[in-house]
């Protein structure tokens, strides 16, 4: 049985650091929708043109389009255990990504809210931008994004939290400590 763990935060809030540390110390496989999109790019996929033109925006890609990225990849996948950040993004994701676990007879074991202030948010970005020029990250962009998130993903959070599967943590304690603070949570739940 394929088991999930979900990482929700807004950009800047180093869901991704943590995503990793997480899968790196379960020996699960990471997950990153954007990461994926970003390697399709990358690689020249087929496909990644055309879905690249909404995310260089800060635009969310089509729905259809991600989850069968994302659902491909769990089925021809040998992993059992996955960490995964970026998806289920708005309502329609998590209901298609709830039907297909469920389908599957697999289980999602626990979601964590790396939460951090939109202020706190900004200024790393801001720095982010300076130093790394990500292709998909501008001013621009990056409130697009922010405001997807607090429309879109902030509802799907709240539902994990109606089925007893949330857990929030501090983002913005130190990496280490937010670490050992999910880990030792994943380890007692
Ligand atoms: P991220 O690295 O998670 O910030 O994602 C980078 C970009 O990829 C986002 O701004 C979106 O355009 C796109 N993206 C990633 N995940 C999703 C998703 N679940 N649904 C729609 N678009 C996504």
């Amino acid at each position: 049985m394929k088991k999930f763990i979900l990482i929700f935060g807004p950009q800047g809030s180093g869901k991704s650091t943590q995503a990793k540390l997480l899968a790196e110390h379960l020996g699960y496989a990471h997950v990153s929708s954007g990461g994926m999109l970003r390697d399709m790019k990358d690689k020249n996929v087929p496909l990644s043109e055309e879905l690249s033109k909404y995310w260089l925006k800060g635009e969310l890609v089509p729905d259809e389009l991600i989850q069968r990225i994302i659902f491909q990849t769990f089925e021809t996948s040998k992993d059992e255990g996955f960490v995964m950040e970026g998806f289920p993004r708005n309502l329609l994701q998590l209901n298609a990504f709830l039907d297909f676990v469920h389908a599957h007879d697999w289980m999602i074991v626990r979601a964590y809210y790396v939460m951090v202030s939109e202020e706190e948010c900004l200024n790393r970005i801001r720095k982010r931008i300076e130093i790394e020029h990500r292709e998909d990250e501008d001013e621009d962009s990056l409130k697009k994004r922010l405001y997807d998130y607090y429309s879109k993903t902030v509802p799907v959070i709240e539902e994990f939290e109606k089925m007893s599967l949330l857990t929030r943590v501090d983002g913005e304690d130190t990496v280490e400590n937010i670490s050992s603070e999910i880990k030792s949570d994943y380890d007692t739940n």
